[in-house]
């Protein structure tokens, strides 16, 4: 096995740190009152700010005119089609240097299944994507994943959003909710079901619409606040008699599961390369605190229990970015989707990223829970990971299922 990471891959790396140093920070040092002050970002009602959303457009569009944008989408939508290695490796690199920056994530290189050149777009037909791909590659129109809804989380057939055929059109109602980007999405990826008998079978049964956000019949409730945020990126959607075409069925009719869930392992093992990076830019901040604060005459580095925090922190991650590079390798090398490995990557991660916060701002003392030094957002947002993607308890079951079926493979 070649544990190097691959040249092009550094190559990206170093092109990505000269984009970031020259335009990015820049234009945050600029905007720093309105970044950074959660009153000025978020308007009364929990959204971004109209002059946020400028800045992460302006952002978007430059990242795609770098070449960075896209650097995940599929060839045949004019994306290049990096794999997970590059996945995993990119996100630490941004997190581990990073990790706080507003207008970095996730706007440099979208959230890798649920905007941008996601996969699911793929079964767009030609007229649709000759329609609108351009503008989503360009980084000016974004794009919304509605599958989640209040009775359909973790339990995703349990959809209640129906679809009901009338003539060349379907006729959609339901809610969905804790969409990621819905209050500013351009686009919509709305799942639906539209043939029931399946749907109860589990067999199939819902189908992918791809509707225009601004269409009548579909309007965004609310902005949902999460941990302690005054605001947020996702929202609460409502659909009230949308009337979408035939032609906007994204895939195959009554298959839209097989379309929800193609990419998402990418997105999970970039989203454990974002842990295994934040991890590393905590750790360092609690390695260098503790080499500067003394307590009872000492530096804190010196004192046994500090060094046993600092220690449990690195194997965390060694064992975690082994595992996510190891995992993402593996998909590279055998083009199979390993879904037990992915779900213990997924799990371990976003769980380690939390204790390795946890241990940081216990040894930070009083100023680890300040809002000064990152470490607060970087522990809400190791707690909220454990969320999305599937939970904790959901990948668990599937490693439980693979390993009581008899695949006892590591
Ligand atoms: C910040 C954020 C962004 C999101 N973005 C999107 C998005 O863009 N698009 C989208 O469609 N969805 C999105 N989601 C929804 C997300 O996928 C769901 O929240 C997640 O799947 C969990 O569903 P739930 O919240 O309904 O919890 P539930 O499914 O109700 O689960 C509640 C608890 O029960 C546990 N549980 C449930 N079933 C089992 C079981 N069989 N065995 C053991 N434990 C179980 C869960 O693990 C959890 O602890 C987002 C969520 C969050 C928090």
């Amino acid at each position: 096995m070649d544990f190097n990471i691959p040249e092009d891959t550094q190559e990206i790396i170093n092109g990505l740190k000269q984009f970031i140093e020259k335009k990015v920070i820049p234009l945050e040092e600029k905007n720093e009152e309105l970044l950074t002050n959660p009153r000025k970002y978020f308007t009364e009602d929990g959204r971004h700010a109209p002059e946020v959303e400028e800045l992460r457009k302006e952002v978007r569009m430059e990242s795609a005119r770098a070449g960075f944008y896209n650097m995940f989408g599929a060839k045949e939508l004019g994306g290049e089609e990096f794999g997970p290695v590059t996945a995993v490796l990119v996100q630490e690199f941004l997190n581990k240097h990073y990790p706080n920056n507003k207008l970095i994530h996730p706007i440099v290189i979208p959230s890798p299944f649920t905007n941008g050149l996601t996969p699911v777009l793929n079964g767009l037909n030609d007229n649709l994507k000759s329609k609108y791909i351009d503008g989503i590659r360009s980084g000016e129109k974004t794009l919304c994943f509605a599958l989640s809804e209040p009775d359909a989380g973790s339990d995703v057939w349990n959809l209640k959003t129906k679809a009901v055929k009338d003539g060349s059109e379907w006729v959609i109602n339901g809610t969905k909710q804790w969409i990621t980007n819905a209050p500013y999405a351009d686009y919509c990826l709305l799942f639906a079901i539209t043939e029931p008998e399946l749907k109860e079978r589990r067999k199939g049964g819902i189908t992918c619409f791809f509707v225009e956000t601004s269409s009548e019949g579909f309007s965004v409730d609310s902005a949902i606040p999460v941990m302690g945020d005054l605001g947020g990126e996702a929202g609460i959607i409502s659909l009230d008699n949308l009337r979408v075409s035939q032609e906007n069925i994204v895939g195959e009719l009554h298959m839209g599961f097989s379309r929800a869930i193609s990419g998402i392992n990418t997105g999970r093992l970039g989203m454990s390369g974002k842990c295994v990076g934040s991890a590393q830019w905590a750790l360092k901040k609690a390695v260098d605190y503790s080499q500067i604060r003394e307590t009872f005459g000492k530096k804190i580095g010196e004192h046994q229990m500090v060094q046993q925090m600092l220690a449990d922190c690195a194997i965390d991650i060694y064992a975690a970015r082994n595992m996510a590079l190891n995992c993402a390798w593996k998909i590279e090398n055998t083009k199979k989707q390993p879904r037990k490995e992915i779900s213990m990557v997924k799990a371990f991660c976003t769980e380690m990223m939390g204790r390795v916060y946890d241990r940081a701002i216990q040894i930070h003392g009083g100023v680890g829970v300040t809002n000064e030094l990152g470490l607060e957002e970087g522990y809400r947002l190791a707690r909220i990971l454990r969320i999305p993607d599937g939970t904790s308890e959901i990948h668990r079951r599937t490693i439980a299922k693979s390993l009581l079926s008899g695949d006892l493979t590591f």
